[in-house]
């Protein structure tokens, strides 16, 4: 059995001025490095990049970017290039469903952007899920194997088991409306470790480590966290409140 070690990151998203992100940095810093056998990962907006990689240079707290474009460099107005979200950054989220909803993300797109974060030497936490109307309509197996195929088509097998995946049912995101633990890893078993399969083989599609995210709290990730299959979690508007997101972090602990 691969151990896969648990990994929570934490997407501010459009929140916190530079000052105002060094304060909520400030006030985890200490209990947070003092979490053994986590991975740790924050995703301030691009502004805080500079300033939060700094704050965190030297511990074992990662830093992560929300988004970037595919591209190398070229005439791409208010885009930011691989290598220089590398500048800052282990990490890079792809795909956000908030992306995908207001900003015309396609699968095609999101796949572009994994090659280009594998190629920087960046780890992509990509997200996947599906809306309301698609989990009301028995969908959510279809779609969210269509998001795996197309945002991983591709990948070399040699560099896959490095990826990192976020269930993120949209219904879920930023509604207070958690999915329960066990439907979340249902998913995670039949649809995505099945489709890790399919795109690579059973040896990676056990080594890839899948987030659960949406509406996670202190309160409830333990019940996330218990599942056999998910591995952590991607949280939102939690990690911008320091014991909250501490408090998960902990839970997260095997
Ligand atoms: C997210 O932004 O990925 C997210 C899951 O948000 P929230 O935790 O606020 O639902």
């Amino acid at each position: 059995m691969i151990q896969r070690k648990p990994f929570v990151a934490g997407n501010w998203k459009m929140n916190k001025t530079v000052a105002e992100g060094r304060e909520l940095v400030a006030a985890m810093l200490t209990p947070l490095r003092g979490i053994a056998g986590v991975e740790k990962v924050l995703c301030p907006p691009f502004t805080s990049l500079p300033s939060v990689s700094v704050a965190l240079a030297g511990t074992d707290i990662g830093v992560g970017a929300q988004n970037m474009h595919w591209e190398a460099k070229g005439a791409f107005t208010g885009e930011l290039a691989p290598n220089m979200v590398k500048e800052f950054c282990g990490y890079v989220i792809l795909g956000h469903s908030e992306r995908r909803a207001y900003f015309g993300e396609t699968d095609e797109g999101v796949n572009r952007k994994v090659h280009a974060a594998m190629k920087a030497d960046l780890t992509p936490i990509v997200c996947i899920g599906e809306t309301l109307e698609q989990y009301e309509a028995g969908l959510t197996a279809e779609v969210v194997a269509r998001q795996m195929e197309a945002g991983l088509a591709n990948i070399e097998s040699a560099v896959a088991s490095r990826i990192v995946v976020a269930y993120e049912p949209v219904w879920a995101i930023g509604t207070g409306k958690a999915s329960s633990g066990e439907n979340a890893n249902g998913v995670v078993r039949q649809v995505i470790r099945s489709a890790l399969s399919d795109l690579f083989d059973d040896t990676i599609a056990q080594a890839v480590r899948v987030l659960y995210g949406g509406s996670v709290t202190a309160s409830n990730a333990p019940e996330f966290f218990s599942q056999p299959e998910i591995d952590g979690a991607l949280v939102g508007g939690a990690s911008l409140k320091p014991d909250e997101f501490v408090a998960i972090v902990k839970s997260s602990q095997q």
